[in-house]
């Protein structure tokens, strides 16, 4: 392995997943739902498979009738305009959208601010672009994780080129507010800064909590890569259909990186994607709240448990503090939470280069049924 990668190893999802297979736990490691997205469009897939609608390589940028419905999403939702055949490409999952983007847009030895704690695919690709991350940490305050704007003005120097940003934020469950994601875009417009803003969670805000896109901000239009995924929209994970729109420099500078990692990808389900983009805003609410029902089973739970519990404003996580148990070490915690409650977390200090700042934080996926969450709480509690 090389030295860019070296630091990496094996993605913490997979090793809890494995962990949580291994001791029969239940897994609220791993973020994805135990139950699958609709019936309808998981139809409009078998549809497309027996049609022959992509079977073979479909067109690079993605089909023309996804392309159309991210943009008429994008429209109907934020009021932003994006012209579904320069400014909108298709990718394997949000990941491939991450590393085609800073493969593309990093110059070895550029800067990149991101808010830590950051999602693990951040830092490799960053390290796989020949960047280096400049962590912004997010802090408890008053029951979430806030930005502190001050710090974020200092992380930026003459050697940053990006600034990568994540809203609804995993692990936190921090949703940035209006003033936060103003703050932001006047500095990437001072400082003359590319965004990559990963808005994978976009339809999971709770209570009076709203997801505002950066591109939508002042100035952020021609300078904001936005990501999105079907994955977490749509509760398909294993489809692997994500997407990006920007301005047109933008998007084919991130094409020229997609071509050599994948060149295309799961070309009939690019299909039902774009049926599923098209559902009636019910679908959305009903996501929503259902994600809502869940949080508030699983937080209660946890707090029953004795955790310090964040109430997630965005996102399937909800991040705890463990010292209210007794603990302080979030990693030795979850390596033996499986045999001591057989349920599997996340700490979060995979998540932060600063792994004294994540230690007493570890992270619980709400994403599955409610008798499962019931269930987990009660073990934990009796642990
Ligand atoms: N970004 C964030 C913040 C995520 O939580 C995830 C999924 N865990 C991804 C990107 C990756 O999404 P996808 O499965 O579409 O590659
Ligand atoms: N995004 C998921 C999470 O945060 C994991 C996806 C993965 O395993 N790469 O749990």
């Amino acid at each position: 392995l090389n030295r860019r990668l070296a630091e990496f190893g094996t993605t913490i999802f997979a090793e809890m997943s494995a962990l949580a297979v291994a001791t029969g736990s239940i897994n609220l490691g791993q973020g994805f739902p135990d139950t699958d997205g609709p019936e309808e469009i998981r139809e409009a897939a078998v549809r497309a498979l027996r049609d022959g609608r992509g079977n073979q390589y479909p067109p690079g940028p993605g089909v023309p009738e996804l392309r159309t419905a991210i943009a008429a999403h994008q429209l109907r939702r934020y009021g932003l305009s994006y012209d579904p055949d320069t400014e909108v490409l298709v990718t394997a999952g949000a990941t491939e959208a991450i590393a085609a983007a800073l493969l593309a847009l990093l110059e070895p030895g550029d800067e990149v601010v991101a808010l830590e704690p950051y999602y693990d695919s951040y830092a490799a690709s960053i390290a796989l672009a020949g960047g280096r991350r400049v962590p912004v940490t997010l802090r408890p305050h008053e029951g979430s994780f806030r930005l502190d704007l001050d710090e974020l003005r200092a992380a930026v120097t003459d050697r940053t080129r990006l600034l990568l940003v994540n809203t609804p934020h995993n692990p936190t469950g921090t949703v940035l507010t209006r003033a936060e994601l103003a703050a932001i875009a006047e500095l990437a417009v001072e400082r003359d800064l590319l965004v990559v803003t990963d808005e994978v969670y976009e339809h999971l805000v709770f209570d009076d909590a709203e997801h505002l896109p950066l591109a939508a901000f002042p100035g952020m239009r021609e300078r904001t890569v936005t990501i999105g995924s079907a994955g977490k929209t749509f509760s398909f994970t294993g489809w692997k259909v994500g997407w990006v729109t920007a301005a047109p420099a933008l998007v084919s500078a991130v094409r020229a990186a997609k071509q050599f990692l994948t060149y295309v990808s799961s070309g009939p389900f690019q299909y039902a994607v774009a049926e599923a983009l098209a559902l009636p805003e019910s679908y959305y609410d009903d996501f929503r709240n259902s994600m809502r029902e869940r949080r508030d089973i699983l937080s209660a739970g946890l707090t029953a448990a004795g955790f310090e519990v964040f109430r997630p404003a965005g996102t399937y996580f909800v991040t705890t503090d463990i010292r209210p148990l007794g603990e302080k070490d979030g990693f030795a915690f979850c390596r033996a939470l499986p045999e001591r409650a057989g349920v599997v977390a996340i700490p979060n200090a995979v998540f932060y280069d600063d792994r004294e700042a994540g230690a007493p934080f570890v992270r619980f996926a709400f994403c599955k049924r409610a008798d499962v969450l019931r269930e987990a709480a009660e073990r934990l509690r009796a642990m």
